[in-house]
């Protein structure tokens, strides 16, 4: 290794050590909320009471607004999210998690929630590209997969939020293996109000 490599190695060391991280403070947290019991009121078994899967997308605004719009707790359904609340082929994760929660834990009813404003609606590659190369990605490495791995199609956004409801439900309800009798809807939840709009 040489001198400049062992260097930049140090300091990455050194920053690791004194940069405080989020997830020590979380943990601290963690330890006072097993202490004091707090997981009482949460405490239920697997299977959602409600017999109902929820896909929805990862935006933070959604953390706690979606299950209170909804007005769903802890037990009460599977709530599976990704960036957009997609699915974007027949063996994509979405998928294999409704498949578990159809089969494994009883759910007959799915709820595709997709929200206003939604990040993933307008993200492009183009965009990604320069933060990948800037971060430390080698262009080769990006070359490969813009030419093997369609990565731009992938990281695309899907610029039509009703569209893209109506698409996911289609790829729920259409996949050879989600059993017909299964009840999928589409929505679009407002990311303040929390107000649910079917799309049909
Ligand atoms: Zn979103």
């Amino acid at each position: 290794m040489r001198i400049f490599e062992l260097v930049k190695v140090h300091n990455i060391i050194i920053k690791k050590r004194l940069t405080p991280h989020m997830i020590d403070s979380i943990l601290e947290y963690n330890r006072k909320f097993v202490d004091s019991k707090a997981y009482e009121p949460f405490i239920t078994d697997k299977y959602p009471e409600k017999k109902l899967a929820v896909l929805t997308c990862m935006d933070t605004r959604l953390t706690e607004l979606l299950p209170k719009a909804l007005g769903l707790r802890n037990g009460d359904a599977k709530i599976i999210k990704n960036a957009g609340g997609l699915v974007l082929s027949e063996k994509d994760s979405a998928i294999r998690s409704l498949l578990v929660a159809i089969y494994e834990l009883g759910v007959n009813e799915v709820m595709v929630v997709h929200h206003s404003t939604c990040g993933a609606c307008h993200m492009s590659y183009e965009e990604f590209k320069p933060h990948m190369l800037e971060r430390g990605v080698a262009p080769d490495v990006l070359a490969e997969w813009e030419e093997k791995k369609d990565v731009g199609n992938w990281l695309e956004g899907f610029h039509d939020t009703e569209n893209s409801v109506r698409k996911t439900v289609a790829a729920v309800v259409n996949h050879p293996l989600v059993p017909k009798d299964v009840v999928v809807r589409g929505f679009i939840i407002d990311s303040v109000t929390g107000e649910l709009t079917e799309i049909k």
